[in-house]
């Protein structure tokens, strides 16, 4: 049986629900459904911000972003962080902000973005389409999309099927797959704000060890980008929140190096470890960064700088103490690729942004035909950044329908 819709949104996660929302606000009339692979929408909405939904941040800018979607500026200086919490509170949402502009529901429950979303399409009259597997899509006069077993036609299409990140929850490439057939330029997803792969003879030992230090990611001894954070060290690869915004980047053989002890100058750390010499030279050499490092550690920085673990203290020289303090404050770590999309947050790739008209969301390649949220060659760090660009673009597309 043939169904006609005015617009279809292919994808019912953050952008497409928004979409719908922002759409029949705008236009009551208009005759809308969201087409969703999985037995619901929003699955992926629920996982984030570990189940807290970091849905904004107070500093969105375009430099936070990495893609060939150019030109956010003027996007994000209408559609910024106050006009989305203004919108969400409309809707019925109340947030909060967080010390660092991180913005999340008061409730601290990512289900509840994803009811206000819901109950809001319900109450506008947005039809909520789940577990359609979508065998094809086409233009003819108007767009047309087919399941095993269904057929609809719409005279607007906009696709919201995100990336190929976390694939349990959702993720899939079909988004490029159908942009490709249409007609438009895109680039393979890739992982992104995931763990990274590195290659150390310290790593293993250091496994489930946690600590907070500065991450700096070099390109032939130049630096590329820099995050303070917390650090995890995991069965060979780095992770932690700012190793996560570092992936946005690294490439193979890059190389991280780990400050471990970024709240003391090099000096201050020599001096600190000379004392220590006084006051411990009894014991032997691995207890030297007592009271300043995790015992694991600082017996993965004397060996990365050659030093005898059973050396006592009291015969470590004042050079040795110095190659110390520089290693604790530079341990690297080889950049060997990123593990697969299970692990990513989100991906880098996409349609390619410049076919894209920011100022509607519509394709400059084809008429009627929109795109949103990650399925678009942009990628934002951690920190609300990319559910931002999902849900405002959502809302951009909702209004030109
Ligand atoms: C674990 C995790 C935590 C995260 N935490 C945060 C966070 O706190 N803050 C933040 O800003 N970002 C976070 N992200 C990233 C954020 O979730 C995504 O950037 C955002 O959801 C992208 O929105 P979207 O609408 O483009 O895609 P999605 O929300 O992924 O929605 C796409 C929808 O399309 C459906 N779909 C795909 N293909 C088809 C098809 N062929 N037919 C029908 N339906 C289809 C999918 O099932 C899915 O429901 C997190 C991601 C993960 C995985």
């Amino acid at each position: 049986m043939k169904k006609n819709y005015d617009a279809v949104i292919i994808g019912g996660g953050a952008s497409g629900l928004m979409c719908a929302i922002s759409a029949k606000t705008n236009n009551p009339k208009l005759n809308i459904a969201i087409i969703e692979k999985n037995d619901r929408v929003g699955k992926k909405l629920l996982s984030t911000g570990n189940g807290r939904c970091n849905l904004t941040n107070q500093n969105v800018a375009p430099d936070r972003y990495v893609g060939s979607f150019g030109r956010l500026g003027g996007m994000l200086n209408n559609y910024g962080a106050d006009f989305l919490t203004d919108y969400f509170k409309k809707l019925g949402l109340l947030t909060y902000r967080d010390s660092e502009g991180r913005y999340y529901p008061v409730s601290k429950q990512a289900s509840s973005v994803l009811d206000v979303l819901r109950y809001n399409c319900e109450r506008l009259g947005a039809e909520l389409l789940c577990g359609r597997e979508i065998r094809s899509v086409s233009r003819q006069k108007s767009f047309v999309i087919k399941t095993a077993d269904e057929v609809f036609e719409c005279g607007k299409l906009v696709i919201c099927c995100g990336s190929k990140a976390a694939p349990k929850l959702g993720g899939s490439s079909s988004g490029l797959d159908y942009l490709k057939n249409l007609g438009h330029t895109v680039t393979p997803f890739s992982p992104a704000l995931c763990p990274v792969r590195a290659d150390s003879a310290v790593l293993r030992s250091l496994k489930g060890l946690r600590a907070s230090g500065m991450a700096s990611l070099y390109r032939g001894g130049k630096l590329v980008k820099e995050e303070p954070g917390e650090i995890q060290f995991a069965d060979g690869a780095l992770s932690g929140i700012c190793v996560f915004n570092l992936s946005l980047y690294a490439r193979e053989n890059d190389v991280i190096r780990l400050d471990i002890a970024d709240y003391i100058s090099n000096k201050e750390l020599c001096s600190a470890l000379l004392k220590n010499r006084e006051r411990f030279g009894f014991l032997t050499a691995d207890n030297i960064f007592t009271g300043i490092l995790q015992k694991r550690l600082a017996q993965a920085v004397l060996k990365l700088s050659g030093t005898e673990l059973n050396k006592l203290i009291s015969e470590l020289s004042e050079k040795e103490l110095a190659a110390l303090a520089d290693t604790a404050k530079s341990m690297e770590f080889t950049v060997k690729g990123k593990p697969g999309f299970e692990q990513a947050q989100c991906a880098l790739g996409g349609v390619s942004g410049g076919e894209i008209d920011e100022k509607t969301m519509m394709s400059k390649k084809v008429k009627n035909l929109y795109v949103c949220g990650e399925a678009i060659d942009i990628c934002g760090e951690c920190g609300g950044y990319n559910l931002h660009f999902a849900f405002v673009s959502g809302i951009i597309a909702g209004e030109s329908l």
